[in-house]
């Protein structure tokens, strides 16, 4: 069997690179050993969003009883959701099929693996030639080592829990870590989170650390910072956790959400010399290997381990590669979102990065209840910072924490590509009443 492409990995940035070479009329061929559609459709972003829309009914029909609403008696049901969530989960998955189907792309459902730079070979035996391999092969989870890590789960297997756990233990303070306490959090677990730092969200701007971190306390969700996981046991039907501080706790599930790696183990990479750096594939600015034929995209690459960015990602490869315009992907400015309650968006500089790299810098932000949690009796507070190069008045970063902020920050991400000025910002009138507003009324 013979390819001008072939893909390994059909997640996200695989399956777009897949389907635009061969709507360039180039032979393709797409090897997927799990499901296809990969983390973001299948155990990441969808059926996390998903989660997050039901979870964040709990505060809602708390907040519309100060509307007036008189609210009875409410009642989640885990089954429910984890069914219509599947359901949704396969319907993104078989459109996905039909999708690279119609696109002419020839699917193997099979672990494939390079034995040479024009070589491939399928788990089932089966050699496959081509002129090009991508690999996309995606990330999974990372766990640290302590006594009975095993007892633990990742986020690849929250998805089939099959009860809500009455009380939970996250592990970690990033991405997932926040994003799973506040989904729990909401459908009604008890939920600890142990860090390791002092502070939330290890990267971001200090100030979004800072709110989001108070913010989890103020939800009642028990915080432990500056500490690290020792030993988990099983204890009856309970989990028994010690920590180095001290304390213990026991719980019915303990999520570690420590980090993810590049999923390079079964591609053979060793065998035909693919050069790898800090356990990722090393490629160059247009995502080639040591190895000319081959090239790697998306999380494999441990460069910006984010869906669009793999995206992005693929139409760059396939503009170098099949359209004869080389093409570097555009990992700069890159919006980001954590769906956390309240939800953080951010983009561009923070102010400590700013402290360290531009000489002169002005941050404006406000810190506010917006007017719908006045009625709501809710006491969550609204971050929007926004920071600004002294010398040209251009907008260099963005940073917002509170509801809608993954939506806005969307929004304020191509205003700062464009390199929009704070006068360009001031001169734009306000929205009102809105929480948005006061993006441009800021002093
Ligand atoms: P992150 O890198 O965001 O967070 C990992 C957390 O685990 C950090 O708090 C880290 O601590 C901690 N940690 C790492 N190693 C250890 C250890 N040995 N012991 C104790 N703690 C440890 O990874 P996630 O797993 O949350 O998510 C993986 C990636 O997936 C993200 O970086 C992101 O790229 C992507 N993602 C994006 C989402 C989105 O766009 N909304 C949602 C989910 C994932 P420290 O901070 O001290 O390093």
């Amino acid at each position: 069997m013979k390819f001008d492409l072939f893909v390994i990995g059909a997640g996200s940035g695989g399956v777009r690179a897949a389907r635009l070479a061969a709507a360039e009329g180039y032979s393709v061929g797409i090897a997927e050993g799990s499901r296809i559609g990969g983390t973001c459709v299948i155990r990441g972003c969808v059926p996390k969003k998903l989660m997050v829309y039901a979870s964040e009914f709990k505060e809602t029909f708390k907040d519309a009883i100060g509307y007036g609403w008189e609210i009875s008696k409410v009642n989640f049901d885990w089954n429910k959701l984890r069914t219509a969530r599947d359901k949704e989960v396969e319907r993104l998955e078989t459109a996905y099929r039909a999708n690279l189907q119609k696109s002419g792309v020839k699917i193997f459902e099979n672990f494939a693996k390079c034995v040479g730079p024009k070589l491939l070979e399928l788990n089932d035996g089966t050699v496959i030639e081509a002129e090009h391999i991508l690999l996309a092969t995606g990330g999974i989870p990372k766990k640290p080592d302590f006594e009975g890590v095993d007892l633990t789960i990742s986020s690849d297997e929250v998805f089939e829990l099959g009860k809500l756990p009455k009380e939970i233990l996250i592990y970690g303070g990033g991405y997932i870590a926040c994003e799973f306490a506040s989904i729990f959090k909401g459908l009604g677990s008890k939920v600890h989170l142990v860090y390791r730092g002092d502070s939330l969200l290890k990267g971001f701007d200090s100030d979004v650390r800072n709110t989001l971190t108070s913010e989890f306390i103020n939800k009642d969700i028990q915080l432990t910072l500056n500490s690290t996981i020792t030993s988990v046991k099983q204890e009856n039907k309970k989990l028994r956790v010690d920590l180095a501080d001290g304390q213990n706790f026991s719980v019915d599930e303990i999520l570690c959400a420590t980090g993810r790696k590049p999923n390079i183990d079964h591609l053979g990479l060793n065998r035909i010399g693919v050069q790898l750096k800090n356990g990722a594939i090393s490629v160059d600015e247009y995502q080639k290997t040591n190895i000319p034929t081959i090239s790697a995209i998306g999380d494999v690459t441990d460069r910006l381990n984010l869906t669009p960015v793999a995206i992005r990602d693929g139409i760059a490869f396939v503009n170098t590669i099949f359209k004869k315009n080389p093409t570097k992907p555009d990992h700069d400015l890159v919006p980001k979102a954590v769906f956390s309650q309240p939800e953080v968006g951010t983009v561009g500089i923070t102010e400590e990065e700013a402290k360290k790299k531009l000489k002169l810098y002005k941050v404006y932000k406000t810190f506010f209840k917006p007017m719908k949690n006045q009625l709501a009796l809710r006491d969550e507070r609204v971050l929007i910072k926004i920071i600004v190069e002294k010398e040209t008045d251009i907008v260099l970063g963005a940073h917002i924490v509170g509801y809608g902020a993954a939506e806005l920050i969307q929004i304020v991400a191509i205003t700062i590509k464009m390199g929009a000025t704070k006068q360009d910002f001031d001169r734009t009138c306000a929205v009102h009443p809105t929480l948005a507003e006061e993006l441009v009324t800021l002093n």
